[in-house]
């Protein structure tokens, strides 16, 4: 039976009006299902009875069950394995509660969001990389992991940092964010919602056309192509100078600053001479460095490096008048990387060739 919350809006009030309902019937169900999140068509009782049950019988608000929840943070970071179909697939989602938040602002509640069951992508420093793919997640099951931590208390900011590739399941990703940003539906702002893609440079062209205020977040994990292509396997043929244009482009198309992740590797990427090169990529671009320590997972054989290290990285990107900031450490003891409850509760998927291959990499250093 399909989620209610697969269509889109305009294909809601389609189906409404082929059923003989007024317009004003898809904002009222959208309210129910994303504001109040009921998860039961008879509890939106302003919907005459025979509405109720023919939409019963078509469609299903049904949750994700959750699997598994961790707990760390004092209880400001909660980690949960969702299930999919109770056929051993699930997805990772986070919750991160910051109050006040880096810029003073109270409350701030972020969700961390999986886009798809495993991931093509096969970063080498990543547990849902060396699970390999298996399928992408449908917009129901996106907003379900929003939903399952909007019925405890609101959600303020959503990253697409979990499993998966957000570009990669781009139509899913959208009409989700469209229910995040619709007044009906989730009533987020746009520019609490951040897209982290790990360059595919088509979805970025794409994403800059939606009339949406999104962030974006580059992954570049490298100062050079060499390097970038060692930790990210499938990035083939797409270079740094095609990201950071297309970066440009969306900084000029949407007025918004692109934020560049850098997963900290220590004696791969982390030398200071590194971030010398990397600032120099950068210069002249509006853009922001999120450092990431690396949080180590199981099998890829890297290691973290120290706070020394760290700090002196982002030091030589400062002085060459480069925005660093290194990523606030949430949820160690949780193991917040993604992918990595998934591999604990449920163990290692079937993708063994994606780990080898990560495996044989020669490391610097
Ligand atoms: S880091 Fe992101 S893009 Fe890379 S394998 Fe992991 S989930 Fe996929």
């Amino acid at each position: 039976m399909r989620h209610l919350l697969d269509l889109s809006k305009d294909e809601l009030s389609a189906w409404l009006a082929e059923h003989g309902e007024p317009r004003y019937r898809a904002p009222q169900i959208a309210r129910w299902a994303l504001q109040r999140g009921v998860t039961d068509f008879e509890a939106m009782t302003d919907l005459p009875a025979p509405l109720r049950a023919t939409l019963a019988s078509e469609f299903t608000l049904a949750p994700l069950p959750a699997l598994a929840t961790r707990i760390a943070d004092n209880g400001d970071t909660t980690k949960v394995l969702l299930d999919l179909d109770g056929n051993g697939q699930a997805v990772e989602a986070v919750r991160m509660a910051y109050d006040p938040d880096e810029d003073g602002v109270p409350d701030r509640t972020t969700v961390c969001v999986s886009t798809q069951v495993g991931c093509a992508m096969a970063c080498a420093f990543c547990a849902t990389g060396q699970q390999g793919f298996t399928r992408n997640l449908r917009p129901s099951e996106i907003l379900a992991q929003i939903l399952h931590f909007t019925r405890e208390r609101r959600v303020t900011n959503v990253v697409f940092m979990g499993m998966g590739e957000p570009l990669a399941n781009y139509a899913a990703t959208l009409r989700a964010v469209r229910w995040m940003v619709d007044p009906d539906g989730l009533d987020m702002r746009q520019r609490g919602i951040t897209i982290s893609t790990v360059g595919v440079v088509s979805g970025i062209r794409r994403l800059a056309t939606e009339g949406l205020q999104v962030g974006l977040t580059i992954s570049l994990h490298a100062p050079d192509d060499e390097l970038r292509r060692r930790l990210i396997p499938t990035s083939g043929g797409t270079t740094i100078d095609d990201l950071i244009e297309a970066a440009r482009e969306y900084t000029e198309t949407r007025g918004r600053r692109v934020t560049f992740a850098y997963a900290l590797l220590e004696h791969v990427n982390d030398e200071p001479e590194q971030a010398r090169r990397l600032a120099q990529r950068l210069r002249g671009l509006q853009a922001h460095v999120n450092l990431i320590p690396y949080n180590p997972t199981a099998g890829a054989g890297l290691r973290r490096p120290s706070r020394e290290r760290v700090r002196a990285f982002q030091r030589e990107l400062q002085a060459a008048g480069i925005n660093a900031t290194v990523r606030v450490e949430r949820g160690q003891e949780i193991a917040a990387a993604c992918g990595q409850l998934r591999t604990d509760v449920l163990g290692k998927p079937k993708n063994d060739e994606a780990t080898s291959q990560a495996a044989s990499i020669e490391w610097h250093g």
